[in-house]
């Protein structure tokens, strides 16, 4: 039997691909795609050519992230176009290929499979510094086909995105040792919404009354501080929303002997962003969670 045509033709598409990077989580909803746009919109910031793949079957959020649910993809005689958001981004996602978002959640491990190895084999990229694959959440048998296929063409590690709670990081350890079976490197671990992180100045304020409502003291309080303590504006309110006393990711990578990426806080304003398709980086409203960002993506 010789090699299989739809790996040769894999491996020939990513030729021109310089980094790969997977990213990861043991649970949906933890901000893995939120992880995965924002580090494409990172690399694309510092000129780098980048692709964004959303292979993520039961939840393609990225066309949603990126401002752009409803387009529709586009074939030349070389494969199909990616998106691009930016001159130098480019995404292509399973939602841009599904009529219905609900449709492919009841598909079987082989359709899934068969579609996640098309995108492989027909995206045309063209030279790429990096791309960023965003995976589905899990470490089912589909993860170790892509896994298995990417590797061919050499991937560069991933990333793994937990929160800080035991039963997320449980996950966690699972994925660790997926990554050591089937032999791709471990970049590190990013603990996202880890903590509430908010500008004093965004806050709002209540106080209970007698008659056990909630009165509205936004106004008051912030004229208060404006004239006695203006400083104060300037803080971030940061408050534990997990319970983290078991020493959340951090702990747990330096148990299991690998890097940790840092800490991202939840901040209303990247959900903001993610929603609206922005970058956090473009101007200075997700000032809770957009230096931790930058800090995690440049020691990758
Ligand atoms: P996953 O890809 O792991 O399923 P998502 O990236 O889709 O998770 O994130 C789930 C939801 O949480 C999204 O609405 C996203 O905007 C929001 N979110 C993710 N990370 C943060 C954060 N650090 N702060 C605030 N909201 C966040």
């Amino acid at each position: 039997k010789g090699p299989d045509p739809d790996l040769v033709a894999i491996v020939e598409r990513m030729a021109t691909v310089k980094h790969k990077i997977l990213v990861l989580s043991g649970k949906g909803g933890v901000g893995k795609s939120t992880f995965s746009t924002q580090l494409a919109f990172a690399l694309a910031a510092m000129d780098f050519q980048v692709g964004l793949l959303d292979i993520d079957i039961c939840g393609p959020s990225i066309p949603k992230m990126l401002g752009l649910e409803g387009q529709e993809i586009h074939q030349s005689n070389i494969g199909w176009i990616p998106i691009y958001v930016e001159s130098n981004l480019g995404v292509m996602s399973i939602g841009f290929m599904l009529p219905n978002p609900d449709e492919a959640v009841i598909w079987r491990g082989p359709r899934k499979n068969a579609l996640i190895k098309q995108f492989l084999r027909d995206v045309d990229w063209g030279e790429l510094d990096f791309l960023v694959v965003d995976a589905p959440p899990g470490t089912s048998d589909e993860h170790i086909s892509i896994v298995q296929l990417l590797q061919e063409t050499g991937i560069d590690g991933a990333v793994i995105v937990t929160t800080p709670q035991q039963v997320s990081l449980i996950d966690v350890r699972k994925e660790v040792s997926f990554c050591k079976k089937v032999g791709v490197e471990v970049l590190g671990v990013v603990e996202n919404m880890s903590g509430l992180s908010q500008p004093l100045s965004e806050l709002k304020f209540t106080r209970m009354t007698e008659t056990g409502e909630q009165k509205d003291m936004t106004e008051w309080a912030m004229s208060y501080m404006r004239e006695n303590a203006p400083e104060m504006l300037n803080l971030i309110a940061c408050s534990e929303v997990f319970d983290t006393s078991g020493g959340g990711a951090a702990k747990m990578c330096n148990d299991m002997g690998i890097s940790f990426l840092g800490k991202v806080p939840l901040d209303p304003q990247l959900c903001k962003a993610a929603e609206e398709g922005r970058s956090c980086f473009s101007d200075d409203k997700c000032q809770a969670s957009a230096p931790a960002l930058k800090m995690i993506i440049e020691k990758i």
